[in-house]
């Protein structure tokens, strides 16, 4: 899933970014809870007709942006206070409030509210939050209004893998349309989420989509789905474009390196994006260099096609049988 956070993901028309092949997207409940408000969003029909998107979209919590971004914070067991980062206002947020908003802006799946502990913590402080966010969840489940919407439960627990699997066999229990493994990509090391996910994701029912957040760089992805992930959310196809840089068959250029700007080929001859197929390096090197906003479309119009054709390339080797043996070097820790 690329990632929509305000309900767009950035630079990019819905029209463009089907062409990418990206079918569900994500967009954040804390984020549109400070702007526009989930009630603007309600009263436009909802974030499918707000934002012009026909497709699936996903919603988190806000759990993970309550715990990592916000100042001055105060977590009870009824929910977590914190200053607007917007116009230091205090907001409570619960679990009954981040189902009633995600309710509001009506996405096709939103997530239990969890508590996300940082990196590094305490074992104690870990398993608090976690045994935290089972009990936040069955609140979540009382909470939640809408029988069209997939509430899907998150795996907590940090980098202790019996407490993983404490926290997945704890949600298991409520029989959910869907599992998360959340709190990775939280600073620990890679090797750590590898470790995690391979604890984690077969005690989640094999035949419920199993989400891995906040991850998606071409190898975590792979060793991810070997462990039986099925969903990723991630952040990089877009913000490397933003910063000049394209995804090129599992390598990252700078696209305002001098040697591309007399280099009239395409950025990937093989690429079927809209970038690839109409401009040269040397155009996208030129733009960049002139701050040109059309850069940042076509860069992530292409990062976006890159990394969801990945994806459905390992698909087409898992039917094929072949998984294993065309993707090795990515399932191999990174040398
Ligand atoms: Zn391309």
């Amino acid at each position: 899933m690329p990632v929509g956070t305000l309900a767009n993901v950035k630079t990019v028309t819905p029209d463009q970014l089907q062409g990418t092949g990206a079918q569900m997207i994500l967009a954040n409940t804390y984020h549109l809870h400070l702007q526009p408000g989930e009630g603007i969003v309600e009263r436009a029909g909802g974030l499918h007709r707000f934002m012009g998107w026909s497709g699936p979209i996903l919603t988190d919590s806000g759990g993970f942006q309550v715990f990592s971004l916000s100042d001055m914070r105060s977590i009870e067991e009824s929910g977590v206070s914190f200053r607007s980062p917007r116009d230091g206002q205090v907001i409570h947020l619960s679990p009954e409030r981040a189902i009633a908003i995600q309710n509001a802006l009506g996405a096709d799946v939103i997530m239990a509210f969890d508590e996300c502990a940082p990196y590094p913590a305490s074992r104690e402080a870990i398993e608090n939050a976690a045994d935290r966010t089972t009990r936040w969840l069955e609140r979540c489940i009382k909470a939640h209004e809408r029988a069209d919407q997939a509430l899907f439960g998150i795996v907590q627990g940090g980098t202790y893998l019996d407490l993983r699997q404490k926290s997945a066999r704890s949600l298991v229990e409520f029989d959910l349309p869907g599992y998360a493994i959340g709190g990775v990509s939280v600073g620990e090391p890679p090797e750590l989420i590898e470790k995690i996910v391979q604890a984690t994701t077969p005690l989640l029912p094999k035949d419920k989509p199993r989400y891995l957040m906040g991850v998606g760089t071409y190898r975590e992805m792979a060793q991810a789905i070997a462990a039986g992930i099925d969903l990723f959310d991630c952040v990089i196809p877009t913000r490397l474009a933003r910063h000049g840089n394209a995804l090129v068959r599992g390598e990252r250029w700078n696209l305002k390196n001098n040697r591309f700007r007399k280099d009239f080929t395409p950025l990937d001859s093989d690429c079927p994006c809209y970038a690839c197929q109409t401009f040269t390096r040397a155009y996208l090197s030129h733009l960049l260099r002139s701050r040109e906003l059309l850069a940042y479309t076509l860069l992530s119009i292409h990062n976006i096609t890159e990394l969801v054709g990945f994806t459905q390339k390992i698909r087409q080797a898992i039917i094929q049988g072949t998984f294993a043996q065309d993707f090795r070097n990515w399932l191999q820790p990174a040398k």
